[in-house]
């Protein structure tokens, strides 16, 4: 997809994130997919509607769906993940506050991360809207998929379901509900409402130095 859409959604004068390259990164595209560990993130995003962003890596750019009510360990619930804007590789480690009135406006952590392998050729199973893999993270870890509801359709309108495989890691969302229970940061150890504070204080400050 590139990231011709990332780019023209952000004010990079205003917002913090990071602007991505032109073109993809592809410089390790024509390795052996076997040899290259793939990196995923998922970003727990306080937008307008709480959401959390699933992002894998592949071909120099994270894909991206946001899943309103993040993932679960349970393989009987299905998450709604609306497939979104490829974001560059540099967003993985995006944590902060987007300001209001940007496009995704509020408080991102950094959730979890780790590294994730497609089950078969990851570019076909897109294609075919139904993509298994594996996730080795701080707190997903084992089988999980990704199922496309309906033919494809246009970016942001297409949606997803992020489900869990039943295997050793699978567990009743009402006995552990990693959402709930993990709330924190992998990189800060912060909390979105830590982060929501900050930001409440700092515009406090401004508006007592500039009013
Ligand atoms: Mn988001």
């Amino acid at each position: 997809m590139g990231l011709g859409r990332y780019n023209k959604k952000r004010n990079f004068n205003i917002s913090s994130e990071p602007r991505g390259p032109k073109k993809p990164l592809t410089k390790n595209s024509d390795k052996k997919k076997s040899s290259k560990t793939l990196s995923f993130v998922i970003q727990k995003h306080a937008a307008r509607r709480l959401h959390y962003d699933l992002r894998l890596e592949l071909d120099g750019v994270l894909l991206s769906w946001a899943v309103p009510k993040g993932p679960s360990y349970d393989p009987t619930q299905k998450r709604l993940a609306v497939h979104v804007e490829d974001h560059p590789l540099d967003y993985a480690t995006f944590e902060g506050s987007i300001p209001k009135g940007e496009y995704g406006g509020g408080e991102v952590i950094v959730w979890d991360n780790g590294t994730w392998q497609p089950i078969s050729d990851p570019k076909k199973d897109l294609k075919k809207g139904r993509l298994e893999f594996h996730l080795k993270g701080k707190k997903l870890n084992g089988v999980w998929v990704l199922v496309r509801m309906g033919p494809p359709q246009e970016v942001g309108k297409e949606n997803w379901l992020l489900i869990k495989r039943t295997d050793a890691y699978a567990r009743s969302e009402t006995d552990f509900s990693v959402t709930e229970q993990k709330p924190k940061s992998v990189i800060s150890r912060k909390t979105i409402e830590d982060l929501q504070k900050k930001t409440l204080k700092t515009n406090q400050k401004r508006k007592r130095y500039y009013v």
